[in-house]
């Protein structure tokens, strides 16, 4: 194979993916410190603002989703068209580069880049694979403090071995050597390359590749942080001739290209300071790898070092040699740098945004790798890319409109919200005050109300039994009062009747006897005596017959009154019951009115007593508040010291900056007293940047502190504390504030501590020492610093 001279030039392009704060950092109480403008592929954090090619996540940066279509997506089709293509995740441990990578591949989980490009690679195969034969190969190696790891190695020895002995030792198999071909491809000997066929396959490679990584790492103090992870993909194709199709828009050869994933080692800055927090210690291994990039970097990132043909040091390091082509060569290239928003991480992330920035201006030189084709085919593919980005330029510019319009409304209402919400949380600590106050007046208001309620239902539940009874008692009335009078009337009236009935009946009976004894006297006589007698009879007969009646109607009256009793005695029951509901009820209307007294009795006390405790929670609160001022002032004296620590750091690597430019000035004087101030100088910036690390973790510790205590106060379930609502607020507040203080003081450190270290770097690169242009120039600089470190000694 071939590559042929035909190149683009292409930049590294760099997107940034800024991840959203873990629980861990959430509960140390971090706040974001990571800014995304809004539709701009910039990133501001502190004073300091960088552009990339792209800014994925964070609120305001484009969503993480999109990575893949806009960054990878060209790279898998260019595999297609025979473009080599690199994927670089860079950022310190735990900022999201495997989350990134995908590399991390657990339980068919399919996130991040490398199983989607898997998807998309296959996607690509099955409708193409009718006119192009495919191969593809793939290995996953892994370098750890420069040894190359095979992690698809199927004789690979027990993985509890190389934990204890930290190496690999290939079982009848040579190590994984580097090899650069004559015409300058770098190529792996040793590894296993596993050729698949589907999806499944190539994601078992995968799996098993991370389960290596991953089983290798337990003992070996987090080893993946520290070890470079390349999953590496290659294509080949070949188009399938005698099928009758003419394929004109495919390749008509045999095209080859490289796809790597890689996850690199955790970029951090291995820690200086000394477990007393006092001492500092120089010389923690330092990932040669990173090291050996980031000088590649900054010699192709150069424009000038460039043009000068300055050296690259790719031969360094393992990684740098495995990733030549990569930077700077025949590679389609993408770092991806990822970050954390917390305040915690504000160092390493500039540290990790500077480092980025610088790759974005390597040039690289992608070729399609090929064999020699006619002329005819190159104008044909050229003539349709031309096309393409027309057609692609022309569909997409509609569709940016509306998605920018869309953007600007979404940025507006957010606002609006933003706003919205700031009113609301302001309104809400006013409103949570007097929610209290009113909470305890309201409850009074009730309860006085629901007594009135009652009695009023009460007073009227009594007039209605008032009424009833007045009523039944007029009824009563109408009966007539003595009862048994009339009875006894009636009864004397009966018995006269009966009695004058009887006398009239003896008369009649004597009347009859008379008759009698007269029919035997005188005939004339006789008859006279006889017609007076009928005729007194029969007055006797109809006097009898009139008492009889009367006396029928004295029962008659008599059974009316007998009634009429009954009656009466209803009514009397019925106003007995009455009159009893009436009593019930006046002894329920006593008592609520009772009750009701004592209530608003021991309510008056209580009020009383919190209006005690009232003032004693005043005192409290001045005693909180004479706390929170004085921490406060603490912190800001601290914060104080932090800022001239820093601002004097400041001056001075400014100073310096400007003094490496008359370098050669002071050069050419070569005088020993200008060494000497030049040693001064760089070791009171050291001494400073102690000073302001130390600074730096102790304002981290204090912070933390506060964090954590905040954490406590707003923990829902917590609130049974001895502190009142309003205390808690207070502190709360107070607390909020002297942490966005920290905050603020953390960053500025952070600034100065990454513009040192990146001083450093640059110093290390050049040598410190090449000053000294002669031994005596060196004797005399050694004796100076030894007799002031003699000094230094006894003075301690
Ligand atoms: P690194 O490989 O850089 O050390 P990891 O990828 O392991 O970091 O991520 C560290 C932690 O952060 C993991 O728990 C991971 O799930 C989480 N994480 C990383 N990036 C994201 C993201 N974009 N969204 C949500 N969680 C993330
Ligand atoms: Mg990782």
């Amino acid at each position: 194979m071939e590559t042929t001279p035909v190149s683009e030039d292409c930049c590294v392009k760099v997107a940034v993916h800024v991840r959203p704060l873990i629980v861990d950092e959430k509960l140390q109480g971090c706040n974001d410190c990571v800014t995304v403008s809004p539709g701009k592929p910039q990133v501001q954090i502190g004073t300091h603002s960088f552009t990339f090619d792209h800014v994925y996540g964070s609120t305001t940066g484009s969503p993480a989703s999109s990575m893949f279509d806009e960054c990878i997506v060209p790279l898998v089709n260019g595999l297609f068209q025979g473009y080599n293509a690199t994927v670089l995740a860079y950022g310190q441990t735990g900022s999201g580069k495997t989350y990134t990578m995908g590399t991390g591949f657990k339980d068919g989980c399919h996130i991040g880049i490398t199983p989607q490009v898997m998807n998309a690679l296959f996607n690509k195969i099955d409708s193409l694979k009718h006119q192009i034969q495919f191969q593809l190969h793939v290995s996953f190696i892994e370098i750890l403090k420069e040894e190359v790891h095979d992690l698809l190695d199927p004789t690979s020895p027990n993985k509890s071995d190389t934990a204890s002995t930290g190496k690999v030792h290939v079982s009848g198999k040579p190590p994984i050597q580097i090899r650069e071909s004559s015409n300058g491809v770098i190529t792996l000997a040793g590894s296993t390359e596993v050729s698949v066929t589907t999806l499944k396959e190539i994601a078992a490679c995968l799996e098993q590749g991370s389960l290596s990584r991953a089983t290798g790492s337990t003992n070996m103090n987090n080893q993946s942080s520290r070890s470079h992870a390349i999953f590496t993909i290659t294509l080949e194709q070949m188009p399938i001739t005698g099928d009758g199709s003419t394929n004109d828009v495919m390749n008509e050869e045999y095209l080859c290209a490289k796809l790597h994933l890689v996850d690199l080692a955790g970029s951090e800055r291995a820690k200086r300071t000394g477990s007393d927090g006092m001492r500092f210690k120089e010389g923690v291994h330092i990932n040669k790898g990173l090291l050996a990039l980031g000088n590649v970097i900054s010699a192709l990132g150069d424009e000038k070092k460039r043009k000068e043909g300055i050296h690259v040091p790719y031969r360094d390091s393992k990684l740098t040699r495995l990733l030549q082509d990569s930077l700077g060569g025949n590679s389609r290239t993408v770092m991806i740098a990822c970050i954390s928003p917390a305040d915690i991480n504000a160092e390493e992330t500039l540290n990790t945004l500077k480092y980025a920035n610088r790759a974005r201006n390597i040039q690289n030189k992608p070729v399609v790798n090929r064999d020699p084709m006619s002329n005819e085919m190159l104008k044909m593919r050229q003539q349709l890319q031309y096309l393409q980005a027309e057609l692609c330029a022309r569909g997409g510019s509609d569709e940016v409109q509306v998605l920018k319009e869309r953007i600007a409304w979404l940025e507006a209402t957010n606002e609006d919200l933003c706003q919205k919400l700031h009113e609301y949380r302001k309104k809400c600590n006013i409103t949570e005050q007097c929610e209290i106050d009113s909470r305890n007046f309201d409850e009074e208001t009730a309860k006085e109300w629901e007594h009135k309620l009652l009695q009023n239902t009460m007073d009227k539940e009594l007039h209605e039994l008032n009424r009833r009874l007045e009523e039944k008692e007029s009824e009563m009335k109408l009966f007539g009062g003595d009862t048994v009078a009339l009875k006894q009337h009636f009864g004397k009236k009966i018995q006269e009747l009966e009695d004058e009935k009887r006398a009239v009946q003896q008369e009649r009976d004597r009347l009859l006897a008379e008759i009698e004894n007269l029919s035997a006297g005188s005939e004339g006589q006789k008859q006279r005596v006889q017609d007076i007698h009928a005729q007194k009879l029969m007055s006797l007969e109809a006097q009898i017959l009139d008492f009889k009646r009367k006396q029928e109607n004295q029962v008659q009256v008599l059974k009316l009154k007998h009634k009429s009793d009954e009656a009466t005695k209803r009514l009397q029951d019925e106003i007995q019951f009455i009159k009893a509901q009436k009593v019930q009820l006046q002894h329920r209307i006593k008592q609520e009115a009772e009750q009701f007294r004592q209530w608003k009795a021991s309510r008056e006390k209580e009020l009383l007593q919190l209006r005690k405790e009232g003032r004693r929670n005043e005192y409290e609160r001045h005693k909180l508040q004479a706390i929170n001022q004085r921490q406060k002032m603490v912190l800001q004296r601290k914060t104080e010291e932090a800022a001239m620590a820093t601002k004097r750091l400041k001056e001075l690597l400014e100073a310096r900056k400007s003094s490496a430019r008359d370098n050669t000035g002071m050069l050419l004087q070569t005088n020993e007293k200008a060494l000497q101030r030049w040693l001064e100088h760089e070791l009171e910036v050291m001494v400073n940047v102690h000073e302001v690390r130390f600074e730096y973790e102790s304002q981290s510790q204090v912070r933390a502190a506060m964090a954590e205590e905040l954490a406590v106060l707003k923990n829902r379930f917590a609130r049974a504390s001895s502190m009142t609502l309003n205390a808690r607020m207070t502190r709360i507040a107070s607390l909020e504030n002297m942490l966005s203080i920290s905050s603020d003081s953390l960053i500025a450190m952070a600034s100065q501590l990454s513009e040192a270290e990146e001083r450093e770097r640059s110093l290390t690169n050049r040598g410190r020492w090449n000053q000294l242009r002669s031994m005596g120039d060196a004797k005399n600089l050694l004796q100076y610093m030894f007799n002031s470190l003699g000094d230094t000694r006894y003075f301690l």
